[in-house]
Order: C-alpha cells, then structure tokens, then sequence
C-alpha cells in the first residue's frame, strides 16, 4: 500500500516536471524572433516574426514579394502593368487584378484624389526615375487629357482581345477575359501595392501559424496580433518636418499604419520643394496644408490608398472624407504645425513632448 503512494506520488511529480519543462520550452519558442530584409519596389522591407513557424514562413514571405513586385512593377518589362501600359492586351494575373480592382474603388470613393492613371505626369516629373524637373505648364496640360480613372476598363472585354468567344485567335483561356487601357493611357500602382503586399504577407504569415509580426514595408507599418507577450505594438509616427525624429507613437495590434508625406520622396529647384504626390485635377504637387498623413486601419490597401488621397484631398476635406468613413483613423500633420488626431485614437495615441495633439470629433460639435 505504502509503495504504490510512493509511486503515485512519484508518477505526479514527473507529470508535473514534464509539463513545467514543456511550458517554458513553448514560451521559449514563442519569444523565438526571426526577421528578414528584402530590397523591392523600390524600397526596404523589413519583416520580423515571432514563434517557431517564423523562419520557414519568412522564406515565403520573400517569394511572395518577390512574386508581387513581377506583377506590379512599372519598370519590369514583363509586368503585367508594364505591358498594359505598352497598350497590349492582356490578362492581368490573379494579384493584378485583385489590386486594380480594389485601386480603383478607392479612385472612385475618393472622387479622383487618388488617381492611378497618373503615371504618364508621374514621368514628366522624373519621379519615376529621379531624373526630376519642372514640367512646362502646357506639356502638363496635354497629359492631362490622358489622367482619368474613369475610363480604366475594369478587366472587361476587349473585342479584338483573348477574351472574346467568337474571336478564334484566342492565345489565351478563352473564359478569361482580356484588358486593355484606351490609347496614350498607363497606370502606376505605386499608391497601393505595398499596402496590398502587406495584406498578402500578412495572410501568409497566418496561414503558417505565425501569431506575432511586424512588416515595415518602407515605412508602411503592418502588425499581425500583438508582441509576443501580448502588449500591443508601438509604431512611432515620424516627424515630417524631421524625420529623424517623432510626433508620437500609437499603439496598435492587428493594424496597417500607413503614413503618406511630402517629405518622402521630392526634389527642390530655384527654392521651391516639388514632392512626389501630385494633384490629378492639376498635375502639380498638391499642396492643400498637408504635410503628412497617418491613416491607421484593418487592410493595408485601403489605409495605404487612402493616405495618399487624403494627402492630395487636404485638411478640410480629409477630415470631412473621415467623417463618412468608419474605417479607419488618421493622424494629420499641417504645413503649419498643427497635429490634428481622429478621435477613435485618443486612446491608443501617445503625443512626443514637443507636440500637442488636438483631437478632431465624428460629430463636429462634440469638443
Ligand atoms: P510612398 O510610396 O512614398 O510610401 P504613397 O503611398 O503616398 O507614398 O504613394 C506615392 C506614390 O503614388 C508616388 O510615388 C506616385 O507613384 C503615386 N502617386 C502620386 N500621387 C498620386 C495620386 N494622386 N494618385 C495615385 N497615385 C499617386
Ligand atoms: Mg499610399
């Protein structure tokens, strides 16, 4: 009788070391950081994930980009955008597709601001290249006749193109349908792919049972849950007068914090700074008080779109577009300083010392 206490006690004793030992071996894999550099669409992504299925998922994550940036590129000769925009016709890959589609949603829901039939002004500018210079005003104005979203076809038919029953050249899956954009016409989808990117890793990552990572994808920021030890991730805001240096940091799990500014990317000529997110109405650098914006939501395509719209739209109708909106929340930064927060952030954004953070109301009387 004696002997078998022992031996029970001695049985539990092990469950319990096995088990200890198990524990922290699993918090110890959990806490495991893998992380990755990739150089693509003209940038730095830097993806860091957490727990044991990190590095095997991070290998992916590289294909996936790399896979994403062949679609997307404007410069790759073989894109499925470089060939639109050659005026062939086509039919755009699954990504591609997706992509135009949601782009141009957001053209329409932003009435134009974001518009990504820009691209033949984008290149007079040299913000394609770096070759940059001031346009002439009328060369400005005959490429603009070629700048509106609304004649994009939406992938549809094409007459002459793969897609047609009855055309009995098909090269291509005939229930497929062809696209092809009106002459004189190319697109740039450089305002939403890192945000789409950043939505496929995400998904990637989650399909490969990773709970924990963060994506800077050239400073669009993407988290997947939250730190590892369960805190929300803290993404700073940067400083567009100093980019060094940081208006605040928000706290955040599960979100796309997506950051459009002047400061980016632009060039100064005869003392003026040319910044490379261009007004479609006007063909110049929109210059509407904003210097940047912040915008903080589900889907990286939507808040990357988006931050580039609001940007172009300006302080006024920023903030008016938000109170449409429930999706989303923005942190603006005015040419003359002034930090203006939605209010869905008031608790989750900590304001830099130098900094003063004057919240804006869905309900405009509400203070
Ligand atoms: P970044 O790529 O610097 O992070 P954005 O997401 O704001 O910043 O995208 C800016 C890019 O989008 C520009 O480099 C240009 O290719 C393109 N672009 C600029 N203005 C517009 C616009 N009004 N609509 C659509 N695309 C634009
Ligand atoms: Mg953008």
């Amino acid at each position: 009788m004696k002997a078998g206490w022992r031996k029970g006690i001695v049985v539990m004793v092990l469950i319990l070391a096995v088990a200890l030992f198990a524990g922290s071996f699993w918090q110890k894999e959990q806490q495991k950081v893998y992380s990755r550099d990739i150089f693509a669409m003209d940038t730095y992504f830097v993806i860091r994930a957490y727990g044991p299925y990190a590095g095997d998922a991070l290998a992916l994550c590289e294909q996936e980009v790399q896979r994403l940036e062949q679609a997307f590129s404007v410069t790759d000769a073989n894109s499925d955008v470089a060939r639109l925009n050659r005026g062939e016709c086509i039919v755009p890959g699954e990504d591609t597709g997706k992509l135009l589609g949601e782009a141009l949603r957001l053209c329409e829901a932003t009435n134009g601001a974001l518009d990504i039939s820009l691209y033949p002004i984008l290149k007079e500018w040299g913000f394609t290249t770096g070759d940059y210079q001031v346009p002439e005003a009328a060369k400005l104005r005959e490429l603009l006749a070629y700048v509106d979203y609304r004649e994009l076809p939406a992938a549809q038919e094409n007459p002459d193109g793969p897609g047609n029953p009855e055309n009995t050249d098909n090269t291509e899956n005939s229930e497929n349908r062809g696209m092809q954009l009106p002459k004189g016409m190319e697109i740039d989808l450089g305002a939403v792919a890192k945000g789409y990117t950043g939505d496929c890793l995400i998904e990637q990552l989650r399909s490969e049972k990773v709970s924990s990572a963060i994506l800077d994808l050239g400073g669009n920021i993407q988290v997947l849950g939250t730190k590892p030890d369960g805190s929300d991730w803290r993404v700073a805001v940067k400083n567009p007068f100093d980019p060094a240096k940081q208006i605040g940091v928000v706290a955040v799990s599960d979100k796309a914090v997506i950051t459009s500014g002047g400061y980016e990317r632009f060039f100064e000529q005869d003392g003026k700074t040319y910044w490379h997110i261009l007004d479609p109405q006007t063909g110049y650098p929109s210059e509407r008080g904003l210097l940047s914006v912040t915008v903080v939501g589900d889907r990286g395509v939507e808040c990357d779109g988006l931050s580039t719209a609001l940007f172009v739209m300006g302080t006024e109708d920023a903030v008016e577009y938000w109170r449409g909106n429930a999706r989303f929340e923005m942190i603006l930064v005015t040419v003359d300083g002034r930090l203006l927060v939605t209010e869905g952030l008031q608790d989750s954004f900590t304001c830099s010392e130098e900094w003063n953070a004057e919240f804006i109301y869905r309900d405009e009387f509400e203070k």
